[in-house]
This record gives structure tokens, C-alpha cells and sequence, in this order.
């Protein structure tokens, strides 16, 4: 039996991040460390040892998926494996993620209210007042905080629906971050051909 490490519980993390954001929005901004932990492992370790080991996400499609049963374990379509999609889909993402940005800079230039709701799909608007006392932090904090959640809400509900759908981790096909860590591998080791 694979002796397990403590990096193989990570799933409970996951759980626990999107449980705060529940209680208390401004807990979102520690899903910073998902994105900026792969980021960095791609770029100095040159490999994708996070999506393998300290993704609790995928971890727990594969949990829910595989131990528990609540995949139809079916073939994920190939058109989700192409690259023109995944890489459509990470510059939609990112685009998505700048939007966010713009927001919360609008917020801290004045420009525009903070609005304490989360946008699910992108589309989807969500009151989720409860989460936040007027006051805290400054309002940019909060906001960013809002669609922050909104971002890694709407990628969990989206990773889930895949789950269900076809394979466990059908969504890490063309998850964002693991597009990303992939490409920055890639150039990396290119660059090391081209250098020797
Ligand atoms: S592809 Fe995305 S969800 Fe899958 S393990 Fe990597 S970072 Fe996690």
C-alpha cells in the first residue's frame, strides 16, 4: 500500500477554504496560495508536482469521484483535450480574472460601490452580505475578496459538474492553473534545448 504523505489530506483543505468563504468572505483571499504555489513550482521546479501532490481540488474530484462513487466515469469528450480549447479556455479565464482586477481597482479609486455579492458562472449574481461587516477593511479588500470567491466558487461547481459527468478529474483536462503550470513547463524546457 502507497504510504501516505500529509500533502495526500490536502482535499480537507479544500474544504474547509470554500466552508470559511461561507462565514466570512475575506477568507477567499487565502485561495492565493492555490494560485500562486503551482505558479511558482512551474516556474522554478519546472515540473507539475503540484497538480500530482498539493492540489487539494483535484484531490477531492478524485475522492468523490473514485472512493465515492458520484462519477459516471465515462470518457471525457476529446474536444475538452484539444489544445485550441484549453488554451480558449485559460485566456477566457485569465480575462475573467483581469475583469476582477478592474472591479477592485474601480472600488479603491472611488469610482465604484462595493458590491457584496458573488457572480457565479460569471453570470449568475449571488447576495452574500452575510459574510462581511461593513467596515472591516477597506472596500477594495472586500471586494477583490467577492470575486475572488466568485472565481474559485464558479471553478470548484464547474469541476464537480465535470466530475459527475465523465471522469473524476475530468475538469484538470483543462483547468486553468494546470494549462498554465503545463505551458510554463514547456517554455522552460525549451529554453534549456535552445541554451544547450
Ligand atoms: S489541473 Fe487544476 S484542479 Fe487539476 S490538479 Fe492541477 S491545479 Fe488542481
Amino acid at each position: 500500500m502507497k504510504k501516505k504523505h500529509w500533502y495526500d489530506y490536502l482535499w480537507i483543505w479544500s474544504i474547509i477554504y470554500f466552508t470559511l468563504g461561507f462565514f466570512n468572505i475575506l477568507f477567499a483571499w487565502l485561495g492565493m496560495i492555490d494560485f500562486l504555489v503551482p505558479v511558482f513550482i512551474a516556474v522554478f521546479g519546472r515540473n507539475k508536482w503540484f497538480c500530482n501532490n498539493l492540489c487539494g481540488r483535484g484531490q477531492l474530484f478524485a475522492l468523490l469521484g473514485g472512493k465515492y462513487k458520484c462519477s459516471r466515469n465515462r470518457p471525457t469528450p476529446r474536444f475538452l483535450v484539444s489544445p485550441w480549447f484549453r488554451y480558449g479556455f485559460l485566456a477566457f479565464f485569465m480575462a475573467m480574472f483581469g475583469n476582477m482586477v478592474f472591479q477592485t481597482w474601480l472600488v479603491a479609486a472611488g469610482a465604484s460601490g462595493l458590491r457584496e455579492a458573488i457572480k457565479l458562472f460569471w453570470t449568475f449574481k449571488v447576495p452574500w452580505g452575510w459574510t462581511y461587516t461593513a467596515g472591516m477593511v477597506p472596500d477594495w479588500v472586500a471586494q477583490y475578496s467577492f470575486g475572488f470567491y466568485s472565481l474559485m466558487l464558479t471553478s470548484l461547481l464547474l469541476g464537480l459538474i465535470m466530475m459527475v459527468l465523465y471522469k473524476p478529474r475530468s475538469w484538470c483536462t483543462f483547468c486553468p492553473m494546470g494549462t498554465m503550470t503545463q505551458g510554463i513547463c514547456k517554455l522552460g524546457s525549451r529554453g534549456e534545448t535552445q541554451d544547450s
